[in-house]
């Protein structure tokens, strides 16, 4: 099982990749957006380790609401809101149960999947964080239904988001910043799909 002691090793996983991965972000960034990224990412995530240095709360849920109103009040522009939105909807689903199986993270990654197309309303195809995620979700419910655990349901999932934020590599980015490129778009990953990937490849991995 995975209790919010383990939830919280895999939020420090993320906020590590996302340092780790920084300048990289900023860079898809400044090819189609305005290169801040990384950087609010980094930002956010920082906060977020801070927040659980001070004290890990009692049950996965409010480990994930933890994070989610840290990132949504630390981060600016698109991603803040968006993957707060995303950590407040799965913290949601949870509830308050002590510990998450390959059920309980499916359907968590499903709320939150729910809660950025409701804010966002972006869909496949757009070359945003739903491209990477969307694909994610789907991969977490099939490995769930064959019998996969927590660290297999993150493992698919990790790897359709990769999958998905490269498939928005030839696409015409139609949401957020990046639109406003129309064709120019083209050729280019989408920082927050690059994003989405990376922080469930490090929650599979921490999750192991
Ligand atoms: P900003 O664009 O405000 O500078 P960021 O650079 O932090 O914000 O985040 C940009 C990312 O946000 C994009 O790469 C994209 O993945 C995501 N994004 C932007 N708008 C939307 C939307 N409407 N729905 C889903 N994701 C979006
Ligand atoms: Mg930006
Ligand atoms: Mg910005």
């Amino acid at each position: 099982g995975c209790n919010a002691e383990r939830v919280a090793g895999v939020l420090r996983a993320g906020a590590e990749t996302v340092a780790e991965h920084k300048a990289e972000l900023i860079d898809l960034d400044r090819a189609i957006g305005d290169a801040d990224h990384g950087e609010n990412l980094d930002r956010g995530f920082a906060a977020v380790l801070a927040a659980l240095d001070a004290g890990v709360p009692e049950t996965p849920g409010a480990v994930l609401k933890v994070a989610a109103t840290t990132l949504i009040s630390k981060v600016g522009g698109a991603a803040g809101p968006l993957y707060g939105t995303a950590f407040l909807r799965a913290a949601t689903k949870l509830g308050d149960v002590s510990e998450l199986d390959g059920a309980a993270v499916a359907a968590g990654l499903r709320a939150a999947l729910d809660g950025v197309v409701a804010r966002g309303k972006a869909e496949v195809g757009d070359a945003t964080m739903v491209d990477a995620l969307e694909p994610a979700v789907e991969a977490a419910e099939r490995t769930h239904s064959d019998g996969g655990d927590v660290a297999a349901v993150l493992s698919a999932a990790a790897d359709a988001a990769k999958e998905g934020a490269d498939s928005t590599v030839p696409l015409t980015a139609r949401k957020g910043r990046a639109s406003y490129l129309g064709e120019r778009s083209v050729g280019h990953a989408d920082p927050g799909a690059t994003s989405t990937a990376l922080l469930l490849r490090s929650f599979a991995e921490a999750a192991r």
